[in-house]
């Protein structure tokens, strides 16, 4: 499993930067990360069939190192998913998607 170099809570875009050891950098939308919060909880809703919807205003909290991953606890109190590396980059790259709230 890879372990990113670095890894970054960019508050302004709310984006969580990671750097991986081939030195590309990876962007993650904090709406995205809550979406997919991994936690038993959140799986369970996914599972049922509904979509986990996180407020478009949502921001990454906090960062907890977890060792293979790290915990993240959200702006709506949430914190309850740990996130490991390999789940973290296999949801990809969020710069692309068209998404120019931010370039204001
Ligand atoms: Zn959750």
């Amino acid at each position: 499993m890879r372990t990113p170099d670095e890894i970054h809570n960019d508050a302004a875009a709310r984006a969580l930067t990671l750097r991986w050891p081939a030195g590309e950098t990876q962007r993650v939308a904090h709406a995205r990360l809550r979406a997919a919060c991994p936690c038993a909880a959140c799986r369970r809703i996914r599972l049922a069939g509904a979509a986990l919807t996180a407020a478009p205003n949502i921001t990454l909290a906090a960062i907890e190192p977890m060792g293979y991953g790290v915990q993240l606890a959200f702006s709506d109190g949430h914190a309850r998913g740990i996130y490991p590396w390999s789940y973290l980059e296999a949801l990809g790259h969020d710069e692309a998607d068209g998404d120019a709230r931010h370039t204001a």
